[in-house]
């Protein structure tokens, strides 16, 4: 196989494997865009599809040999275009676009277009070979540019760093071996030639895992941000009532803590919602400091916050006894707080009631005390 020439086989071959991998990564990031309408989608949609239509280009020049001057300088420009479009997808995965940062990157594919003008500059020199050649040079020098413009200005801003720099260095090493075999060896150097063909390979399967992982954790952030609270950060009433029933239905030994802060209105009052929230967030910060290893920590209503504690070998006395006086030393509210375990029979919406009821008798014997249900 070696002995044959690499023209014969390896474009194709290359050209089939990005074309899969790019048809992939289509279909993932145009549903996106469908479902989502997010800029970033449409970047990246954009910017596959502009990838497919060059490299299907290239497997039909390749077929029929249509590999000439014009067409190895559309090659070229489709190219850069579509570099600095996949360059923007990968920005927006990370950051909001405002009209500046268009105006760089529209202004990137502006000189694009303005360097490949140099292709039909006629040259007087030198023999038509040398002419082609020297036509083409522009352009390729600008991809350089745009490489480096882009490690350099967009690395910073992107998570997954180092995907996107051996994006970047395999894109850069593939320049490299197409502009050392096209102007020192006529094109016809069989190593940088392999190069040239499958180093992008290398590029689109790494671009790949980059947009895959971007939109699992972007998946992932929404799905939390979906469970928690905004400004307490501990998990929705609704999220919390889930995992009680849960544990309940496999007849887990779990308790429930209900806390409610004390004189919560007068503070609003006297010192301001702002003040409010503040204490709010302190409470929370300390109940999930403290139950961290034993449980989970909910917002059952404005200032109700809940434990589900279920971890068997943790006293619900000593952990509310705990939080308690954590919030009367280290912040300037109280809480009352009641709490409940479970029993067999008990259903998940008796054991938060029954938390509550205690948490009640709290307040009606004097608040800032822990009481335990049925005491
Ligand atoms: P008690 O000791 O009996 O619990 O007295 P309280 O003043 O705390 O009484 P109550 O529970 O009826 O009042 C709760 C107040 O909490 C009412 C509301 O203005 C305030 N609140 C509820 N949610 C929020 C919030 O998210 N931020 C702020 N700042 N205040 C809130
Ligand atoms: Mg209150
Ligand atoms: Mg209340």
């Amino acid at each position: 196989m070696w002995n044959a020439p690499i023209e014969a086989w390896g474009p194709d071959t290359a050209t089939s494997m990005i074309l899969v991998i790019l048809a992939l990564m289509l279909f993932i990031s145009g549903r996106l865009y469908y479902t989502r309408r997010k800029k970033a989608y449409f970047s990246m949609t954009l910017s596959i599809i502009l990838m497919l239509i060059h490299n299907m280009l290239r497997l039909y020049w390749q077929a029929t040999g249509g590999l000439n001057d014009l067409t190895g300088f559309f090659d070229d420009l489709l190219q850069a275009v579509s570099f600095v479009l996949v360059n923007l997808g990968i920005y927006q995965l990370y950051n909001p676009t405002k009209r500046r940062q268009y105006i760089y990157f529209c202004g990137l594919i502006v000189l694009a277009l303005g360097v490949s003008v140099f292709h039909f500059y006629p040259t007087t020199s030198g023999n038509a070979q040398q002419a082609a050649l020297l036509a083409d040079l522009p352009i390729n020098l600008y991809m350089f540019v745009l490489i480096f413009v882009c490690a350099y200005m967009i690395t910073p801003m992107v998570g997954q760093q180092g995907k996107f720099q051996t994006i970047m260095t395999l894109f850069f090493a593939k320049q490299t071996a197409h502009t050392i075999n096209t102007y020192m060896f006529a094109g016809e150097h069989k190593w940088l030639t392999l190069a040239e063909w499958f180093l992008p390979i290398g590029y689109i399967c790494i671009l790949f895992l980059l947009l895959f992982d971007r939109i699992v954790e972007l998946m992932q952030a929404i799905y939390q941000s979906s469970i928690t609270d905004g400004l307490t950060k501990v998990y929705t009433r609704k999220y919390f009532d889930k995992r009680v029933a849960q544990y309940i239905r496999l007849n887990k030994k779990v308790a429930v803590l209900f806390s409610d802060i004390d004189n919560f209105k007068k503070l609003n009052d006297t010192k301001g919602h702002h003040m409010g929230d503040e204490m709010l967030k302190q409470v929370a910060l300390i109940m999930q400091q403290e139950a961290e290893d034993s449980g989970i920590v909910g917002r059952y209503g404005g200032e109700e916050l809940v434990v589900l504690i279920t971890d068997p070998d943790t006293s619900p006395a000593k952990l509310a006894e705990n939080i308690r006086r954590r919030i009367e030393e280290e912040t300037i509210v109280t809480v009352s707080m009641g709490y409940s375990s479970f029993k067999k029979g008990n259903t998940a919406q008796q054991l938060v009631k029954q938390a509550d009821e205690a948490m009640y008798k709290a307040k009606k014997t004097g608040k800032n005390k822990v009481v335990r249900f049925g005491a």
